[in-house]
């Protein structure tokens, strides 16, 4: 592959992206004197306008997006998301309204996120949702904080959050903040949580058991009933991680599971792209015991019209500002209301049998640590592999020759070596297939020829990273005085 040139190396000085012709009128003097205008900005690259036009476009063709192709991040939930939404989203009256517009000129935003409060309630089968957290993290520490305004109320403020081993690492790290003290359950061989385990340690200590389901491994918690029972008969709450929804929905609710408060993620599940950065957003629903400590303001429908509820001496106070991530709201109402009840389930459904797909074509190739049937997602590990030296780095490294995003790597970290896919309901049989090729060809390839993986990837714009220094040490501003070393990477280009 040839090597595209920096902006900064197509810079000549004097080259302009645009001409004028000669002033056939008299020069205005005087006019731009008042203002601050930047005589000269350092090393700015001079460039005529194809040029430009030609390296912004070439730098958008680089970058893999989900347009391109499949996206098979475990856990994260990468799924195409129809462009309809975002038309809806983009609506001048949705997006150009002022953040701190007075209520009576925003009753029809109003009515979108209450209907999408209401469409989630029915979703999750909870009693009352919020849609202020702007991420599944911030979800997750609003519902600690529920849980904990809960439990001082009623004078047992309790100390300890039980996590089982499998948890994404937000769980434990939200918890923490919320000043819980973390203890972990250890997963069974099922890779579900351990009944004997959890009986054992669930004590008056306990605040609260922080449960995902299905969980990282894909597997569903079939004692989840009996958890929540033993969880509840010894004074404690069950917080669900909900990020999986796109597992469940229109299938099973975590309401009707004894959940106390979940969140979720629109932005995997409910047609917001996940990974750019943001904006996101991780409503939380609660049950009615835990309805009061809502973060404010909540949003009241009464004979009059949509209002903000302020009065309310129990909540836990803001916890953003203003009232949430709006427009991630509106495309996942205008998501909901175009799929319908069937169509959920159906979304549901068919990412369960597309990682189903996957696992059942690619098993005795790549080897599988929990054997339980799965989910939306799978996870295999490097073991076949490592006997021939090659590890989960070389085989995403490589599927990056064969044009195609790596799932997720050496996550859950019960499974060292892990590669968990997930491709979700939006991939075709054929892209699902040119997957499942592409990982078997790696496959024989680790027999063959391991050090083709070793190098990989040898065909897009940067080689492997350094990883470590990427990390430690990035350098993202191109250094005119030594522009080899540009960024933070291994700038090995072929
Ligand atoms: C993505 C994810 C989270 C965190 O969500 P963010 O929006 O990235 O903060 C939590 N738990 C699980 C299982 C997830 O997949």
């Amino acid at each position: 592959m040839i090597r595209e040139p920096l902006i900064f190396e197509l810079s000549d000085p004097g080259k302009k992206a645009f001409k004028l012709p000669q002033l056939d009128v008299p020069q205005q003097e005087g006019l731009l004197e008042s203002l601050p205008v930047r005589q000269d900005i350092g090393d700015f690259p001079e460039v005529s306008e194809i040029e430009v036009v030609r390296h912004f476009t070439r730098l958008s063709q680089a970058n893999y997006c989900i347009d391109i192709g499949m996206y098979p991040l475990g856990s994260c939930t990468m799924k195409y998301n129809p462009k309809v939404n975002e038309m809806v989203a983009a609506m001048s009256g949705l997006a150009g309204i002022h953040p701190a517009a007075a209520v009576d000129l925003i009753q029809g935003n109003l009515a979108i996120s209450h209907d999408l409060e209401e469409s989630l309630k029915e979703i999750t089968g909870m009693d009352a949702v919020s849609l202020q957290p702007s991420a599944g993290a911030q979800g997750e520490l609003v519902g600690m904080m529920l849980i904990r305004a809960c439990l001082e109320e009623r004078g047992n403020p309790r100390k300890i959050v039980l996590i089982p081993d499998s948890a994404h690492g937000t769980n434990p790290s939200s918890a923490h903040i919320c000043g819980y003290k973390v203890q972990e359950i250890k997963s069974n061989e099922a890779g579900t949580v351990d009944m004997e385990d959890l009986d054992r340690m669930m004590n008056e200590d306990v605040a609260a058991l922080m449960v995902t389901n299905p969980n990282t491994l894909g597997v569903f918690e079939q004692d989840i009933c009996r958890i929540t029972e033993l969880v509840h008969s010894r004074g404690g709450l069950v917080y669900m991680d909900g990020a999986n929804m796109n597992a469940l929905m229109g299938v099973s609710r975590p309401g009707d599971m004894g959940v106390d408060v979940i969140h979720l993620n629109l932005h995997k599940t409910f047609s917001t792209p996940h990974g750019g950065g943001g904006p996101g957003s991780g409503p939380v629903g609660v049950n009615s015991l835990l309805e009061p400590y809502l973060p404010l303001p909540v949003i009241t429908k009464q004979d009059s019209g949509y209002a903000f509820d302020f009065d309310r001496p129990k909540s836990i106070g803001k916890v953003r500002a203003f009232y949430g991530n709006f427009l991630v709201a509106v495309k996942a109402l205008a998501y909901i209301l175009t799929l319908g009840p069937e169509g959920l389930k159906e979304v549901a459904e068919i990412a369960v049998l597309n990682a189903s797909y996957i696992r059942k074509c690619l098993e005795g190739e790549y080897h599988l640590k929990y054997e339980t049937p799965t989910m939306h997602e799978c996870v295999f590990d490097d073991k076949f592999q490592k006997l021939h030296g090659v590890s989960n780095l070389d085989i995403a490294k490589r599927l990056i020759d064969y044009d195609m995003h790596p799932p997720t790597m050496s996550f859950p970290l019960i499974v060292p070596g892990a590669l968990m896919i997930e491709p979700t309901e939006t991939e075709s049989k054929e892209d699902l297939d040119r997957f499942i090729e592409a990982m078997l060809a790696i496959s024989r390839e680790a027999k063959e020829n391991p050090e083709l993986l070793k190098g990989a990837p040898h065909s897009s714009y940067v080689r492997r990273l350094d990883e470590t220094s990427a990390a430690r040490n990035p350098i993202l501003r191109w250094n005119p005085e030594n522009p080899g070393k540009t960024a933070g990477r291994d700038r090995q280009l072929k």
